[in-house]
């Protein structure tokens, strides 16, 4: 990787904390909002130059290219960066995400939340859980519906090695404004009457990506999930 390349990425990164801070102060919600780095088909040197950056949370959807990376990393950069899985999930790949990552944000059925209990090693803390919504009701995602949520929280919380701490919703692509911000607020409620159900621990509400970061923070998102706006377009 060229220096310049790696200059690029760390002033995208001081750029987007930035704006995420101004942003954040003025929101109504008064939050603090985490930056994941989404590093999905970008190179080992990408995320090693925003590592060096001060970046610690990344993203991945694909869990061979994402174990791959992940154990070459932890061979060179003994850092405690934490490993964030926002892809769909397959039955037979749960074992590779409860043993190499630190969340999970893509959680949508029973089934997937017990095999990652199940798989989760014990010499390992608590796999952080966020689960999925399909919050405008899109047939291209995954997701649960809104409804479905509570009943799917409890039973994340009664595994003792998953931790639930929020939820997660990607936006459909082409809406106007004005329905994203109702999506946006809808996960908001439902954001707001997890944590009455299920207490402190629900403190992550992951929305926002580079097209929309902007609408989720002032409508309180503490998690955007940023890949293109600081590492370019993905090869496809
Ligand atoms: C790829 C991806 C992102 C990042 O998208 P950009 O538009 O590149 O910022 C965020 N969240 C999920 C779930 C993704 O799959």
């Amino acid at each position: 990787m060229t220096t310049k390349v790696s200059e690029k990425i760390t002033n995208n990164l001081a750029e987007i904390r930035q704006q995420l801070q101004i942003l954040a102060e003025e929101s109504q919600h008064g939050q603090s909002v985490k930056l994941l780095a989404v590093s999905k088909k970008h190179s080992l040197d990408a995320i090693k130059a925003a590592i060096a950056a001060g970046q610690m949370h990344f993203g991945e959807n694909y869990v061979q290219e994402a174990v791959d990376k992940i154990t070459q990393l932890k061979e060179h950069i003994p850092d405690p960066v934490q490993w964030h899985f926002i892809g769909p999930i397959q039955s037979n790949k749960t074992k590779d995400i409860a043993q190499n990552f630190d969340w999970v944000q893509s959680v949508e059925r029973e089934k997937i939340a017990r095999r990652l209990n199940e798989q989760r090693p014990d010499s390992l803390e608590q796999l952080n859980i966020l689960l999925q919504v399909n919050i405008d009701d899109d047939d291209n995602k995954s997701g649960l519906a809104p409804e479905q949520v509570e009943e799917l929280a409890e039973y994340v919380m009664s595994c003792s090695k998953l931790k639930l701490r929020g939820l997660m919703t990607i936006l459909k692509a082409g809406t106007t404004e004005e329905q994203r911000k109702q999506s946006f607020q809808h996960m908001f409620r439902l954001y707001e009457q997890l944590q009455q159900t299920c207490g402190e621990q629900i403190d992550t509400l992951s929305m926002g990506m580079s097209g929309d970061m902007r609408q989720a923070v002032l409508e309180g998102a503490n998690m955007v999930r940023i890949g293109t706006a600081i590492f370019g377009e993905r090869e496809s």
